[in-house]
């Protein structure tokens, strides 16, 4: 007997058929005499219209509201799949995240978990219930609502399993695996049998949404094994995990695009120490992650004056622009200008670590491509561009051609 957690995300949940063939699937388990951990996202497209209809009414709403809302919609997926789970004769029991233990800190929209407690969970396995567990969200040691950040449910999964010391985590979506890049923009995406943990993150934090970021962060910190399979078919998924030493053969392990970032360049910031540290002094605090930084020295009449250029990620660029302009006089940099028509680029492998010319090999064929790099920035095993939107994905797709087909 195994105690396994498995999440389902929007589109394995989508519709009552696609909930009912959710609870086909845990009842599999359980007839198998395994414990069953199940935590659903919101059914797709549901968190999506609930941010629409609050942006309907005020451009910036209050995030504690935010969270309040958004966390409905996972609610109710857990109610219904409670509901199908009765329906085959199982017995369940469905659970808020507050309600599973799940203590985060107060930062609205994009709270960090604290710890769990999953006192509750481990009773309801006990007396013989499926425990499904609404993702995506949880609560402050003060009782306040909170999410985790936009697919948020990866980690309320992993997190559990680290937690309740499952022997499996799946994590079901609607594609077979991770593939070597989006299989909905790369035709030619092949599926990975297996990925290193840091492959993952630095995939992850460049736009392949297949996992949160910050869950894949959890599970290396805890050492989480975890599959990505499909929710639709039986097949294989891939398995994500340490590292081991065959992983270091393949350069390149995958290419991705990030379509959800924006830029803000400041004008004209005096070259002085302390200015810097107070622009991302002021986006920190107001919960702002920033990603690529890149400064040029100029001189503008005779006062020494640098261009700074950052990128945020497009849903925080509206309350970042407001920071910025409110630090104008403070800071005095001339101008700021927003650019939402970016597009980050990536290539990722531990492979790189132990080959060069790699980044060389990255520029020439993003030239062949007559595609202009704005930005770079690079890890040991990742080399990102920042270039325009447009040409993303044609960029995306002849890198994965030149580096991995
Ligand atoms: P869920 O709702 O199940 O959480 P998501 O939509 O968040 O699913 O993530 C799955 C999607 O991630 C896929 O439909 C696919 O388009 C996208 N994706 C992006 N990059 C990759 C990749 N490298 N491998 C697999 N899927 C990817
Ligand atoms: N429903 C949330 C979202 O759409 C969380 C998730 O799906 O994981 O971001
Ligand atoms: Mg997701």
């Amino acid at each position: 007997m195994a105690l396994i957690v498995q999440k389902f995300g929007g589109t394995s949940v989508a519709n009552p058929e696609r909930i009912k063939n959710v609870a086909r699937r845990v009842a599999k388990y359980r007839a198998q005499g395994d414990q069953v951990v199940v935590v659903v996202s919101a059914m797709s497209g549901v968190t999506d219209g609930l941010i629409k209809l609050a942006k309907d009414i005020t451009a910036l709403p209050s995030e504690r509201e935010m969270d309040m809302l958004l966390a409905t919609g996972e609610q109710q997926t857990i109610a219904l799949a409670a509901i199908a789970l009765h329906a085959l004769g199982l017995q369940a029991v469905s659970l808020t995240g507050a309600q599973a233990g799940i203590v985060t800190d107060g930062v609205h929209t994009k709270a960090k978990i604290r710890n769990i407690t999953p006192k509750q969970v481990h009773s309801l396995l006990d007396a013989g219930n499926v425990v499904i567990v609404a993702g995506f969200q949880g609560q402050t040691s003060e009782g306040q609502i909170t999410t985790l950040g936009r697919g948020g449910s990866d980690l309320t999964a992993i997190a559990l399993a680290a937690a309740l010391k499952a022997d499996l985590c799946q994590i079901y979506t609607d594609v077979d695996g991770v593939y070597t890049a989006d299989p909905r923009l790369v035709p030619g995406a092949k599926k990975l049998s297996e990925i290193a943990y840091d492959e993952m993150l630095e995939l992850a934090g460049s736009g392949a949404k297949v996992m949160q970021l910050r869950s894949v962060e959890f599970a290396k910190k805890f050492n989480v094994i975890f599959e990505v399979r499909s929710s639709l078919n039986d097949n294989p998924g891939t398995i994500v995990k340490e590292e081991t030493n065959s992983m270091e053969d393949v350069v390149v392990r995958g290419v991705s695009l990030d379509k959800n970032q924006a830029k803000i360049t400041l004008f004209s910031v005096p070259d002085q120490p302390g200015r810097a540290a107070r622009i991302f002094r002021a986006l920190s605090d107001a919960a702002i992650n920033v990603d690529m930084i890149v400064q040029n020295v100029s001189h503008d009449g005779g006062v020494r004056a640098t261009d700074l250029s950052f990128t945020v990620d497009k849903p925080d660029l509206l309350k970042a622009s407001t920071v910025i302009e409110g630090l104008k006089a403070e800071v005095g940099f001339k101008e700021s200008v927003a650019d939402e028509q970016i597009g980050k680029l990536s290539i990722v492998g531990v492979g790189m670590r132990s080959h060069s010319g790699v980044a060389a090999k990255m520029f020439d064929v993003l030239a062949h491509e007559g595609v202009n790099i704005g930005m770079i920035s690079t890890s040991e095993i990742k080399i990102s561009v920042v270039i325009a939107l447009a040409q993303g994905e044609q960029a995306m797709k002849a890198l994965h051609e030149a580096f991995i087909e």
